[in-house]
């Protein structure tokens, strides 16, 4: 049972795992270097995806290599955490989000497996685009150590890295979208094209442009992450405890591949 955590430093806590060591995983996109060890009779990998040190802006973070090691590596399952801003009242500074639905702003990143190059259209189906069961366990996990998690929340990814205008996040808010990050798209897109299970924990660290004229000081900020990340480890680890070889979701199933018509 292979297990991958992608996310900031602050989320993988290296003393919860036996056998830690630093790998380096060559892919046709590139080099990647993560971290790996055991839980439980599971192997865990971790992925910070910005690189070592936060080095990497959104934009060009090479998400392909990234998927593609952990596919390489026999990774099933992957949850994920992320930074947002809200933009729904409901889900405030500091809370969670088990992420049901996205929509793509971004423009200009890699963002499939599938470029035609080996004469074949892939198109995969994104109707449940992240995995119910790996969901189901986060929500679990939240309410057995009595953390508040937001049951659904839409997640608008723009390009970055820069951050949005007021305007734009009231296009958002019309569009039914609940929180706004820069990494989610294309990541989920190419878990769903490798066929593995993919869950997004978000969490709220700011209000977006616009919606509070309440300014929260940079401090407040910093604490409300550092409690939500104690809470997202201890959620993490649960969730790569309770998982199983058999999941009852879609995730694994080979997307429909469409020969390319030849036209006159
Ligand atoms: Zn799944």
């Amino acid at each position: 049972m292979k297990v991958a955590i992608i996310g900031g430093t602050g989320v993988y806590d290296p003393s919860m795992l036996k056998e830690v060591q630093t790998l380096t995983v060559e892919t046709p996109y590139g080099q990647v270097e993560l971290s790996a060890g055991a839980y439980l009779g599971r192997d865990v990998y971790f992925l910070p995806r910005h690189g070592s040190g936060h080095s990497v802006p959104p934009h060009k973070i090479n998400y392909r290599a990234n998927i593609s090691a952990l596919k390489e590596l026999g990774v099933c399952c992957v949850v994920s955490t992320s930074a947002v801003g809200s933009l729904n009242k409901d889900m405030k500074p500091g809370d969670l989000v088990a992420v049901d639905q996205f929509i793509d702003f971004t423009k200009g990143r890699a963002s499939t497996f599938y470029d035609g190059e080996d004469g074949k259209v892939v198109h995969t189906d994104f109707s449940e685009p992240y995995c119910p069961y790996l969901r189901k366990l986060l929500l679990e996990a939240a309410k057995n150590l009595g953390v508040s998690m937001h049951q659904k929340g839409c997640y608008v990814c723009t390009e970055g890295p820069r951050f949005e205008t007021p305007a734009e996040i009231r296009m958002f808010q019309y569009m039914g979208g609940d929180i706004v990050g820069m990494t989610n798209v294309p990541e989920v897109v190419l878990a769903g094209e490798a066929g593995m299970c993919y869950a997004t924990v978000a969490v709220v660290t700011n209000w977006a442009a616009g919606i509070s004229s309440t300014r929260l000081t940079h401090q407040e900020v910093v604490d409300s992450m550092n409690d939500s990340l104690d809470s997202i480890r201890k959620i993490l680890f649960q969730v790569i405890e309770s998982v199983e070889e058999d999941r009852d979701c879609n995730c694994r199933r080979a997307p429909d591949a469409v020969e390319v018509q030849e036209h006159d």
